[in-house]
């Protein structure tokens, strides 16, 4: 068991975007100092961080001044080379670990952690060479083709309904190591956050009921307005099986799709923080990011309480070029602060870009419902249309 590390220690985080800096600002109030490694001089992290590395993820310099610093190291990021995290676990204590992190980072790895542990993914195929493309069963089509590695936000995957269009589609992905997965009908996708101490206890945060459009998180709303209590176990179960399978440490949150028989199907992990879970911040006792700085400071683990129904808008970038012209104007953030409930986060982003994540929206009400109300009442002063699927 990891020895515990009090306030007043440095905690570095590998990475400097917004989880980063949602972590960077939960470790402050409980008396952490801070520590970011991130190439970028202007990152949402770096901004906020007592210090800020500015290096490459491998520079080995960088690597021992964050070492030298901190007492534990965290990661806001998958794609961070599993690598620097084993060289900084050499030294330190990372949490997560890089063992776990370089499953996370590889699809057809994280599908194969989820059948170990008997939780059910998609039927898949992994594509990495001509050979295995042409032998792709025919029962995987329709499907999606995904990049083995690197792909977040639907970026780096592609739909695909016949055979000509799968080869095309591997070809634009430039013939990289995909995973191709059978195109489920889902009925809705809901994802679990759990955290694991060093010692094995593990606690979860109420499911999140998910809406992506163009393969991007848009809303969450907590509690699940469709999730039956079955199907929540179900779900928990798994997310904590895998946890246990990896001897996580730190917070993990595992995807779900649910069918319409109610089946739960796993979808994704992420080694981190994520996006589903910031609505935490101001509806739970606990946040996701407090107990990533339990969990990787020794400290108790104590399973966090919803204490306000909440729905959570992503802000994109699209939301500063409502008007469609190339000139940025910021959203009508008075009118949206008048709402009842309205907590306004901005990631600290100096140009919005269309598809960038630049902020969310939490909405806390009394009930779920009245939540929605607000959220629908929030979306349109910014344009958006809160509870429409699609992509
Ligand atoms: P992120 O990292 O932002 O969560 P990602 O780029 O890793 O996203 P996925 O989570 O794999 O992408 O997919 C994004 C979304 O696309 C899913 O949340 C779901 O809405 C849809 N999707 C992905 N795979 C399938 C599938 N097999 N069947 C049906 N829909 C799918
Ligand atoms: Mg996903």
């Amino acid at each position: 068991m990891t020895a515990f590390i009090a306030p007043g220690a440095t905690l570095g985080v590998m990475g400097g975007g917004q989880l980063g800096r949602m972590f960077v600002h939960a470790a402050q109030r409980m008396g952490y100092f801070t520590a970011v490694l991130d190439p970028d001089p202007a990152s949402p992290a770096g901004l906020v961080a007592h210090h800020h590395i500015k290096c490459d993820y491998l520079d080995e310099q960088g690597l021992a001044q964050l070492m030298q610093r901190c007492a534990a190291v965290t990661t806001e990021f998958e794609n961070v080379p599993a690598a620097a995290l084993m060289t900084l676990g050499a030294h330190r204590p990372v949490a997560p670990g890089a063992d776990a992190v370089a499953i996370c980072q590889d699809r057809a790895a994280e599908k194969a952690q989820f059948v170990r542990c008997g939780v059910p993914c998609a039927p898949h195929a992994l594509i990495e060479t001509p050979e295995q493309l042409a032998a792709v069963a025919a029962d995987l089509l329709p499907g999606i083709l995904k990049t083995a590695r690197l792909g977040y936000d639907g970026k780096g995957q592609l739909r695909v309904r016949t055979r000509d269009e799968l080869g095309s589609a591997w070809a634009t992905l430039k013939q990289a190591p995909c995973v191709l997965e059978k195109l489920l009908p889902l009925a809705y996708e809901v994802s679990v956050i759990v955290a694991r101490s060093a010692d094995a206890a593990v606690v979860h945060f109420p499911l999140q009921q998910n809406l992506h459009r163009d393969g991007v998180l848009a809303v969450t709303q907590v509690p699940s307005p469709d999730l039956t209590p079955a199907v929540q176990q179900r779900a928990i179960d798994a997310a904590e099986r895998v946890a246990q399978s990896m001897a996580y440490v730190g917070v993990l949150c595992v995807e779900f799709f649910v069918l319409a028989d109610g089946a739960v199907v796993a979808n994704e992990m992420a080694p981190r923080p994520h996006n589903s879970g910031h609505y935490s911040v101001d509806a739970c006792d606990l946040s996701q990011f407090e107990l990533q700085v339990r969990a990787m400071t020794g400290a108790p683990l104590r399973a966090p309480r919803l204490h306000s129904p909440a729905v959570m808008l992503n802000l994109l970038g699209d939301l500063w070029f409502r008007d469609g012209g190339e000139r940025e104007t910021a959203p009508p953030w008075q009118d949206v602060l008048a709402l009842p409930g309205a907590h306004l986060h901005l990631y600290g982003k100096a140009t919005a870009r269309r598809g960038r994540k630049m902020g969310h929206l939490t909405l806390t009400a009394a009930t779920l419902d009245e939540a929605r109300r607000t959220a629908s009442q929030a979306a349109a002063l910014l344009g958006i249309d809160a509870f429409r699927e699609g992509g």
